[in-house]
């Protein structure tokens, strides 16, 4: 039996068209949808940043639909920008009174689970944190009465004939998206296990120390970058690690302390040579 694939419509930029896109299936379906691990699908697979296909999600333009399926972008002006700021400093009024108490015990969480997401939020609950957090969301409320909100196919400003925008990486891991992206994608492919292997080490040293939290979107990039750096320092000094391993003089926490990496980096690369060793000798 098949199965009909759900499809949108989405603003082309280049073509200035409104286009029919299928939604993801499969693999890349469960990807993207919402688990216990829902951050993954908003990063690349190699580095802290956003993958190319979530930019797009999160980016959402607006436009004016014309005759035949042709759309043209509604631009942003001044007078939106104005008024949405005005939307935003009485909302936030609102929320400044709600706080001394004023509306009663539970006009701020009300008014949190309205106008909020708290993951971006980021737990902070001041008068400017409301009102810096919800600013950009009057800006798109007041654009979007201009026209009607829809979501690009591409990145802004690539090339019209280019790879669609990446569900797995970034723009500068896409091995389609140019000869240095390639590279990269290449050089740091080779390191994927050790990547995650940090990040998992990494997550339980901070839960252990209770610095950082999963569910704090900012935590989560720092987590990434940081694996990304010790991945970088792995990949330099693989080769130092592999000599001083085997004279076997030194244990990890020295070579660590020798090559200015953490242990767990110095264990990642134990772990890979291991791995090595195993694939020589099935070969
Ligand atoms: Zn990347």
């Amino acid at each position: 039996m098949s199965q009909r694939r759900k499809t949108q419509l989405a603003f082309d930029p280049h073509l200035e068209r409104m286009v029919a896109q299928s939604d993801p299936t499969g693999r890349m379906k469960a990807k993207l949808s919402g688990s216990f691990y829902a951050f993954d699908a908003y990063f690349c697979e190699l580095c802290e940043n956003q993958t190319e296909y979530s930019v797009v999600t999160n980016s959402p333009v607006v436009v004016k639909k014309l005759k035949r399926g042709n759309a043209k972008l509604v631009p942003l002006t001044d007078k939106m920008i104005e008024s949405a700021r005005a939307r935003s400093l009485k909302v936030a009024e609102r929320y400044r009174l709600a706080l001394s108490g004023k509306y009663g015990p539970y006009e701020v969480g009300k008014m949190l689970m309205r106008y909020c997401d708290s993951t971006e939020l980021r737990a902070d609950y001041s008068y400017e944190g409301f009102l810096e957090h919800i600013e950009p969301k009057m800006r798109l409320s007041e654009h979007s009465r201009h026209g009607d909100l829809a979501w690009p196919t591409r990145l802004s400003g690539s090339d019209p004939n280019g790879p669609k925008p990446s569900k797995l990486y970034c723009e500068n891991h896409n091995p389609r998206r140019s000869t240095e992206s390639r590279r990269a994608y290449q050089r740091d492919r080779r390191f994927i296990w050790e990547y995650r292997a940090l990040i998992e080490q990494i997550w339980s040293l901070c839960i252990n120390n209770l610095t950082r939290a999963h569910w704090d979107i900012e935590d989560q990039v720092y987590v990434r970058r940081e694996a990304y750096r010790q991945v970088q320092a792995i990949r330099s000094s693989a080769s130092m690690i592999h000599d001083l391993l085997s004279e076997g003089t030194l244990n990890q926490s020295e070579i660590a302390r020798k090559l200015g990496i953490s242990r767990q980096a110095v264990s990642a690369a134990v772990k890979k040579r291991a791995q090595k060793k195993v694939r020589r000798q099935e070969s």
